[in-house]
């Protein structure tokens, strides 16, 4: 038996809970692993409260991101002892995830953990780090070099938010922050933003083409504000989109496609193949301090993850949540 935050629902409802799970429980793997961290990320939250259909088969538990050690393998890619690294693959949505004591999962969807970080700080990282390290070299792929303007970064107390403004900073790019909380400006500062905008002036429906304000741009929201954004984004330049946090429409017009050649480019971080995950990691491991991830996240207990997820889809969280097993 091991403790894990198991999602069930059957005739009493949809239901998460912190409690002893039968290994049984576990989904077929080659390797077994002793988490010793996992994150809250937006989609965790999504499954912990049922607010969305996440979570598909149940008994689940949720977490997409964890880092852990080996202690049995029957894949010759890792042994014994090994420190490994996950992120997404559908772990904590089609197959048992990192908010447990342990986590049976294929060799094939795991990497070794950096060197260059500890665990604790790997998960400070997690998805959204590592989302938004792909949203840049999706934007740098389509020629967006920091001489070419200002970045826009949208949801930018967020997760992928957060790590989009250091790292595009840290790359030598002007970002102006777009959000909600206008209040953490400072923060947002600090992290490596030149201007804040109140997310407000992107969230009402907009012109086919606006101003062109912005050489690329990072969105994890969606809907009208995608939509406004690419209609703002100077000729040639790109949008790398990756969430959906104020809504999955995209109430928008070809314009900004057809008359000033922008390219919407999606990013996806759950499937994607193994070199461009090592590449990314790679690219975290070069670009991000201690410092950085000392004042990004918090850290939580496995029993804190149940009322942290509300909080999370309030929007009450900054930054990112580090849930220490
Ligand atoms: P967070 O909850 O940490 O951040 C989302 C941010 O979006 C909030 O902090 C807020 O920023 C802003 N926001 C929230 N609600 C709204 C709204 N109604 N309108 C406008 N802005 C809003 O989530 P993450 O950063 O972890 O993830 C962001 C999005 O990216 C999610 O949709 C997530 O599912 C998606 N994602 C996708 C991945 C992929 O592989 N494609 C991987 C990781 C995440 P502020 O307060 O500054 O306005």
């Amino acid at each position: 038996m091991f403790n894990a935050i198991l999602i069930e629902k059957d005739d009493n409802g949809y239901r998460a809970e912190l409690k002893p799970v039968d290994e049984a429980v576990l989904p077929e793997g080659d390797v077994l692993v002793e988490v010793s961290h996992s994150t809250l990320n937006y989609k965790d939250a999504l499954a912990i409260t049922g607010k969305s259909p996440v979570v598909r088969q149940f008994p689940m538990i949720p977490g997409i991101d964890l880092v852990g050690t080996v202690l049995e393998s029957q894949s010759d890619k890792f042994s014994v002892g090994d420190a490994v690294l996950l992120n997404g693959f559908g772990v904590g949505e089609t197959h048992c995830g990192g908010l447990a004591e342990r986590a049976r999962l294929k060799s094939d969807w795991l990497i070794p953990l950096p060197s260059r970080f500890a665990p604790e700080q790997a998960m400070k990282i997690g998805t959204a780090g590592y989302t938004a390290m792909l949203c840049v070299m999706a934007l740098e792929k389509q020629g967006v070099t920091p001489d070419k303007g200002d970045i826009l970064v949208t949801g930018a107390n967020g997760g992928v938010g957060s790590f989009a403004i250091y790292l595009l900073a840290k790359l030598g790019y002007r970002v102006v922050a777009s959000t909600g909380r206008v209040a953490e400006s400072d923060y947002l500062k600090q992290l490596g933003a030149s201007e804040i905008i109140d997310r407000a002036s992107l969230s009402e429906k907009g012109r086919p083409l606006g101003k062109e304000q912005w050489a690329g741009a990072i969105d994890s929201v969606g809907s009208q504000t995608l939509a406004n954004v690419c209609s703002m984004i100077q000729y040639g330049g790109a949008v790398a989109a990756c969430g959906l946090a104020g809504g999955f429409d995209l109430p928008a017009t070809v314009m900004p496609f057809i008359l000033r050649g922008v390219t919407l480019a999606g990013v996806d971080s759950v499937m994607r193949p193994t070199e461009d995950r090592l590449e990314a990691w790679q690219r975290l491991a070069e670009l991000i301090s201690d410092d950085m991830l000392d004042d990004v996240a918090e850290q939580i207990t496995l029993n804190e993850a149940l009322p942290y997820a509300e909080k999370l889809l309030a929007g009450e969280v900054r930054g990112r949540i580090v849930v220490a097993i």
